[in-house]
């Protein structure tokens, strides 16, 4: 049996750990290995190896720090392919959605590697007689990321891409369901030249994720993860005095509006619904036609695309896509679709009970049409995170922006429709953080941000591009002059103006 250890200073340290938790093979139900979780004494010794390397690596300066980043970007599009299988290992995903889960991580790094650009302050020259203002953005010190099972490779990137080209030592929880990724990532990190301790990962479950809350000496955690633990980890980590961004869960709607070419609707929504058994925070569970026609004529091109599609294990080139990522959440989504028939819904196509032949003990879950979903269905108000598409009829352009903008969940929308003029309105007046005009999955490049609103974010800073920089630095504004002994005349007893 293969341990993951965790990745810290001093080597291995799987060995103190009281409680170990399995790694399944999703596409098989076998047990492939194993990860220790750790507890706050190993949390101390990971934190005390970044007290010691963090100062000197936030004095190295930023040219510098940009090249480490570009050597580390070279050496995971070296192992991508790696990478990529060791990812869908534990995950199941299908190895190309593998290698883009990798990818969009690199193109962060690929970001930072600009960081002297993007960390410049700001100066003003003569912003009072005699007076300049200038401004700087400083590491905060040791940063921490928790992150989700669902992008073992991006996700962890986002953070510890941007955290660390700002200056900070990271230390990263991640999911204990497919932990390996992230403990590969570090170890190349190490091999592009950064200094041992600047990047540890520890493995853990609840008891470490509130051992890094309430470590003194973490100045700002990111989460990214289901709402309620995102909501938990928001209070906890703030009530410490830390920086928290803390990203929830999703029900992405996509919007059908009549004049919308609905053979590139089918086959958006196919793979945004679908795609990694819908496993992402920004696929699309939920569609909205406008109008009963079109509801119709969508449902009719939607069935035949559905039967088509392929499901196998996470190494089958012509997959779809493959198994969830544990027997329990496969449960849990055959729970929901039973939910979701009782509440009133109309099971279009059925995948409950799916078994992939020589596979019989892999997690699979067939794709399943519901329609006739309304919002007062706990199946609607909940997210599945399953390969499930619930239709959600909406009789004008009005009810239809309501639909999202009402829902708990506010992470990413999409509206598909020829007209730009409602496209616009659309995209203006919708209450939800991330929209696609004609565009699935609205994921922001690396040179934006990423970020929900209502309960798919708390906090108020978003991932990545400037937000992610703002998050991990704080400004500092020195106000200076360099008097020439004569005097200004001014009243040294009052506040200063210099208007
Ligand atoms: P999860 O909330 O179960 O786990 C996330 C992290 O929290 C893991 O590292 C886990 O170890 C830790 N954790 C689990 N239980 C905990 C507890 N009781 N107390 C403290 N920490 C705990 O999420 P998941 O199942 O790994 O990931 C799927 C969820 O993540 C979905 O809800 C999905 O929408 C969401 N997600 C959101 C985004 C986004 O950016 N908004 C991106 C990806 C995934």
């Amino acid at each position: 049996m293969r341990d993951i250890d965790h990745f810290m200073v001093g080597g291995p340290a799987a060995g103190t750990a009281a409680r170990f938790k399995d790694v399944f093979n999703p596409s098989t139900g076998e047990v492939q290995a194993r990860v220790p979780l750790g507890d706050a004494a190993l949390l101390d010794r990971a934190v005390e190896a970044a007290k010691a390397v963090q100062p000197g690596w936030a004095a190295t300066n930023p040219q510098r720090r940009a090249r480490v980043m570009f050597a580390y970007k070279q050496l995971v599009e070296a192992n991508r392919e790696e990478l990529a299988h060791l990812l869908s290992s534990e995950h199941g995903k299908v190895i190309d959605d593998a290698l883009g889960d990798v990818q969009r991580g690199l193109e962060v790094i690929e970001y930072a590697c600009g960081i002297p650009q993007v960390q410049k302050g700001e100066y003003t020259i003569g912003a009072g007689p005699g007076i300049d203002v200038y401004s700087m953005r400083q590491p905060l010190g040791i940063g921490a990321g928790i992150t989700p099972f669902n992008f073992p490779a991006m996700i962890p990137m986002w953070m510890f891409g941007m955290a660390i080209a700002c200056g900070n030592a990271f230390i990263l929880k991640p999911s204990e369901r497919d932990p390996s990724v992230p403990v590969r990532l570090a170890e190349l990190f190490l091999e592009a030249g950064a200094p041992e301790g600047l990047l540890q990962v520890v493995h853990g479950d609840k008891e470490m994720v509130d051992a890094i809350l309430d470590h003194p000496d973490i100045a700002a955690v990111s989460f990214v993860g289901s709402s309620d633990i995102a909501h938990y980890v928001y209070n906890r980590g703030v009530a410490a005095g830390k920086r928290v961004q803390a990203m929830g869960g999703a029900k992405n709607h996509g919007i059908v509006m009549p004049d919308a070419d609905l053979d590139q609707v089918v086959n958006d929504l196919a793979g945004a619904a679908f795609g990694s058994a819908g496993e992402r925070c920004m696929a699309l569970p939920v569609v909205v036609p406008v109008g009963e026609d079109t509801a119709e004529r969508l449902k009719e091109k939607l069935i035949p695309a559905i039967h088509a599609l392929k499901i196998g294990v996470s190494t089958d080139k012509e997959a779809h896509y493959g198994p969830v990522v544990t027997a329990e959440h496969k449960a849990r989504i055959e729970q929901w679709i039973d939910t979701a028939e009782k509440e009133g819904g109309e099971i279009v196509v059925d995948g409950r009970g799916y078994s992939l032949q020589g596979h019989e003990n892999g997690y699979f879950v067939g794709p399943t049409l519901i329609d006739h979903v309304t919002p007062d269905m706990e199946s609607y108000k909940e997210e599945i995170f399953g390969p499930v598409l619930q239709i959600v009829r909406a009789k004008d352009f009005e009810e239809a922006v309501a639909l999202p903008s009402k829902h708990q969940y506010g992470n990413g929308v999409a509206i598909f429709t020829r007209n730009g003029h409602a496209a616009r309105e659309f995209a203006s007046r919708v209450n939800v953080g991330m929209v696609g005009i004609n565009v699935p999955i609205p994921v922001p490049v690396a040179y934006h941000s990423f970020g929900g609103w209502k309960r798919s974010a708390f906090g108020d800073t978003n991932q990545y591009g400037t937000e992610g920089m703002k998050f991990w630095t704080k400004v500092k504004t020195v106000t200076q002059r360099w008097p020439d002994g004569g005097s200004d005349g001014s009243n040294a007893f009052n506040i200063p103006t210099f208007g």
